[in-house]
């Protein structure tokens, strides 16, 4: 049988490929990352994306139901019997009308991918499902990661679902309580580690070493496999179109390497004819990407300054420097994809960018205003879209669509600091203070009588304006044709 599959080091000058029954967490030559790679030749591709479109007939199909597997063909390194699926990737791009007219995009151009309709709430599951595809097909029990929190909750919940015992290493005191609430209700044992992210990735890949767990953390080339799915879904939205920019906010950087590789893939096949641009947002508070991707540096054919990351990195430690920001998710120092991110943006010819978590609180409280609850990570793309518009990179006019990573319950402590003012965990600076909380919406507090009630709610003064002025209707819609 001709070999589809394999896996492959992402380094030129070493190139070393292995078996996809191999569970690897590196090059076992050089030591970088691994890309899962295609023989196209020796598979059935389909000739045109719309072909795709026939599997939602077929719904009743779980591999034809999930957003991820009806794209199979276009990561098929596994037999249809191993597939470890519960339904994920069932997530939609809303064309948010009234949030683009009020950031200052043209009507009709801004679009919201919604990845916090997946079961666990957040886009991982669409990498989850196929690294678990990949753990069943090496007869892996025990499965462990380290997390941010919503890696943990997709493994707690895959693991459950699916006959593996799930590992998650959390930093302490760092998680949002909706995604530990996950891992913990799900089953996984869970280790509070002292200690931030960077730690715990650190740690859950020597104990996977010593014990033989089966790690699943984003150096898991399989796991960006499953990711792919969400640049397919948008294309499917477009009636396969490309989009002029994909915006992403940007933590140990999987998810956007997943998407330049599922376009340089897409390109390749011939199944597009043209690759959006990409913007990669970090907070200001973990911007390892941003500074050095600021000052030059870049794929470079693969080619990469790796002295440059390691005197940052240096650098970093020698200042005590540890990343810090609300957007909890994207709370990184040492993104394990860089590299792989670097690609990325040179293969859709992209821009990193920073926000605070100032920006990132208000575009979130400016997305749930609008009608879309996201946790602060997701904001951070809007946020950088305001900024990119402001600078001029991406233009009123073009068609923009933001990946809004994770729900807006994972993380309600923030959103309730936000509309509250009780706040213990964000730094204030005085610039920030001024404009603090500019749609904050709090609570009233009022008597239990009914004078008093009716008093606070006030005549009928609503404005619709506040919410965009401007009601849309089933004909604003844009018409999707198939
Ligand atoms: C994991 C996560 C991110 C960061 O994605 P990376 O692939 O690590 O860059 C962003 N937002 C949310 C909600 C996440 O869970
Ligand atoms: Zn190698």
């Amino acid at each position: 049988m001709k070999t589809v599959a394999y896996q492959k080091c992402i380094n030129p000058r070493c190139g070393a490929t292995f078996d996809v029954g191999q569970t690897l967490t590196g090059c076992s030559q050089c030591g970088d990352l691994l890309d899962i790679d295609y023989n196209w030749s020796n598979t059935a591709v389909p000739k045109s994306l719309r072909e795709f479109q026939n599997r939602w007939q077929n719904r009743r199909f779980p591999l034809d139901f999930s957003g991820v597997w009806r794209f199979r063909d276009l990561l098929p390194f596994a037999a249809d019997a191993m597939i470890c699926t519960i339904g994920e990737g069932q997530t939609f791009l809303q064309n948010a009308v009234c949030l683009g007219n009020h950031i200052g995009m043209w009507p009709g151009q801004l679009w919201l991918q919604y990845e916090g309709m997946n079961p666990s709430g957040s886009f991982k599951d669409n990498g989850m499902t196929a690294a678990f595809t990949h753990a069943r097909l090496v007869g892996a029990r025990r499965v462990a990661c380290a997390s941010t929190g919503n890696t943990s909750a997709s493994l707690a919940l895959y693991a459950s679902s699916n006959g593996f015992q799930g590992i998650v290493f959390i930093g302490s005191g760092k998680i949002a309580f909706g995604k530990l609430s996950q891992a913990l209700d799900y089953g996984a044992r869970t280790l509070q580690i002292d200690g931030d992210f960077d730690t715990c990735l650190m740690r859950v890949r020597e104990v996977a070493k010593q014990l033989g767990l089966y790690l699943m953390n984003s150096v898991n080339p399989f796991r960006l496999e499953g990711q792919k799915s969400i640049m397919y879904r948008i294309l499917e939205s477009l009636s396969w179109e490309s989009p002029d920019w994909i915006i992403v906010p940007g933590g140990n950087l999987g998810n956007c390497s997943a998407f330049g590789k599922a376009f340089s893939e897409l390109k390749t096949l011939g199944l597009i004819k043209r690759i959006p641009r990409l913007a990669v947002i970090n907070a200001e508070g973990a911007n390892t990407l941003h500074q050095l991707y600021t000052a030059g540096l870049r794929w470079n054919a693969g080619v990469i300054d790796d002295a440059r990351i390691g005197a940052y990195y240096a650098e970093m430690d020698g200042k005590g420097i540890h990343p810090y920001t609300v957007a909890s998710a994207i709370e990184i120092g040492r993104p394990v994809n860089l590299k792989k991110a670097l690609r990325a943006l040179d293969v859709m010819d992209g821009v990193t960018c920073e926000v605070t978590d100032h920006e990132i609180l208000e575009a979130k409280a400016l997305i749930g205003r609008f009608g879309l609850g996201c946790e602060p990570a997701s904001a951070a793309t809007i946020a950088g879209l305001q900024r990119l518009l402001k600078s001029q990179i991406i233009s009123r006019s073009e068609r923009v669509a933001c990946v809004l990573t994770g729900h807006g319950l994972k993380d309600p402590d923030a959103t309730v600091y936000y509309h509250t003012g009780i706040n213990t965990k964000l730094a204030r600076t005085p610039a920030a203070e001024e404009t603090w909380g500019l749609r904050a919406n709090k609570p009233l507090r009022v008597a239990d009588d009914l004078a008093a009630i009716v008093a606070a709610i006030g005549a009928d003064d609503f404005d619709s304006a506040a919410v965009g002025g401007y009601v849309p209707t089933a004909a604003d819609l844009p018409f999707v044709e198939y």
